[in-house]
């Protein structure tokens, strides 16, 4: 910024960084999404296509690498971030008015794809806000509080709609029937309709669960590959992959299966450290690089695993080449074990003999130089 006599006014400006070690929260909600969904025709109870919000949320993840997990349900949708996340200072309204400004957008970015034959008669608005969650018991505590809001408010609105729907009633008379009426009466209702609710779908029923991919366990659903709208935003949504799921996260199982989602950034590269190492100690030394220089010898081992999993997936891509000034440069992409991609880049002065050794220990022959 450039210097200036009006400088001082800065100074005016409060820190609002929050307190470290907590978990942050980032609640978003539809303004007077009512109306909204009224407007545009969702389809009452649930509409699908409201899937949009899904896809908006992923946006947000996009600008939130410490973002683990995310809940979305009806209008709202809550991100939340490690508890020793440094995101933007951990500044309160940074976070916060990112966090919505890119919900916004994507939701507006999108809104032809997920509803093709309904023009978007107004700009939608979401409000936020932030709060921070002490430790993982209450954190999961808020994350099932939303959940179990999923619920009551999905059976409730199945029965009033389905009341209106097939027995014809009125909004008013639907709402008097189902006062003071529990839980079991409104299963009861239903059924009487010929609707089981537990028949219902679990994205209505559960809601939204997004977790990064790499967390994803061998066979389990597909990635949601969303369609991006130009390369930049597919580069943005190739970078950060997110699993969609629409499960129970109030009980321990589902914490059971993705443990590191609630744990610190330090402890999260500590475990991968542990697993990169048990991988590597599996199959060591049986893979050798064997560089000879011109005044030194330089042994490389690599993971012979690491190595043998990119060739089969067809990822890796080795290139040797020696120009006559005896530089040879050697590009390697392989995968590590979370299938993240990793550049080698070598840049060396070589022998030709030399080189001819490296070929030979790599089992290449000479004319791949
Ligand atoms: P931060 O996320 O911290 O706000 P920033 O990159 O947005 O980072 P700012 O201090 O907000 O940083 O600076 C805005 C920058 O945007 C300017 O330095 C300038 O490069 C660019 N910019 C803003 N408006 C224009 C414009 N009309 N034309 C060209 N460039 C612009
Ligand atoms: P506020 O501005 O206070 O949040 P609101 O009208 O958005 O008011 P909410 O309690 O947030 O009130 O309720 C959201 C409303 O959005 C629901 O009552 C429902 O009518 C509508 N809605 C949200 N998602 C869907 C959907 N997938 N299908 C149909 N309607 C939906
Ligand atoms: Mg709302
Ligand atoms: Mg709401």
């Amino acid at each position: 910024m450039a210097k200036s006599r009006f400088e001082y006014v800065r100074d005016f400006e409060e820190s609002d960084a929050v307190m470290k070690q907590c978990f942050i929260v980032l609640r978003i909600d539809g303004s007077n999404f009512h109306r909204f969904s009224d407007k545009h025709g969702f389809v009452k109870p649930n509409d699908e296509r409201a899937l949009l919000a899904n896809r908006a949320a992923h946006g947000v993840m996009q600008i939130m690498p410490d973002c683990t997990i995310a809940y979305g349900q009806s209008d709202e949708y809550s991100f939340v971030l490690r508890p020793d996340t440094t995101v933007h200072g951990r500044r309160r309204q940074k976070l916060v008015s990112l966090a919505v400004s890119k919900f916004t957008a994507v939701y507006q970015f999108y809104w032809a794809h997920f509803f093709p034959e309904t023009a978007l008669l107004y700009p939608p608005a979401f409000d936020g806000r932030l709060v921070l969650y002490p430790s993982d018991k209450i954190l999961r505590d808020y994350l099932a509080w939303r959940q179990v809001d999923c619920h009551i408010n999905n059976l409730y609105n199945t029965t009033f709609h389905s009341l209106i729907q097939k027995q014809g009633l009125t909004a008013s008379e639907s709402e008097k029937r189902l006062s003071k009426t529990l839980s079991k009466e409104k299963n009861e209702i239903l059924f009487q309709l010929g609707i089981n609710y537990n028949d219902e779908k679990d994205i209505f029923k559960k809601g939204s669960v997004l977790i990064g991919a790499e967390n994803r366990k061998e066979n389990e659903g597909e990635i949601d590959l969303w369609e991006a709208q130009s390369s930049e935003e597919s580069k943005h949504l190739q970078k950060r992959q997110v699993l969609v799921l629409h499960v129970d996260i109030i009980k321990d199982p589902f914490w059971q299966r993705y443990p590191n989602l609630l744990l610190p950034l330090e402890e999260v590269k500590k475990a991968r450290k542990r697993q990169l190492q048990t991988d590597c100690n599996k199959k060591n030394n049986e893979y050798l690089f064997i560089l000879v220089f011109y005044h030194a010898l330089v042994f490389v081992i690599l993971d012979f695993n690491i190595i043998r999993k990119s060739k089969t997936q067809k990822r890796a891509n080795a290139l040797y080449y020696c120009s006559s000034s005896r530089q040879a440069h050697l590009n390697m992409k392989i995968l590590d074990s979370d299938h993240r991609s990793i550049q080698l880049y070598f840049h060396i002065s070589i022998r030709p003999r030399a080189l001819r050794q490296l070929g030979a220990a790599c089992h290449l022959p000479y004319h791949q130089f």
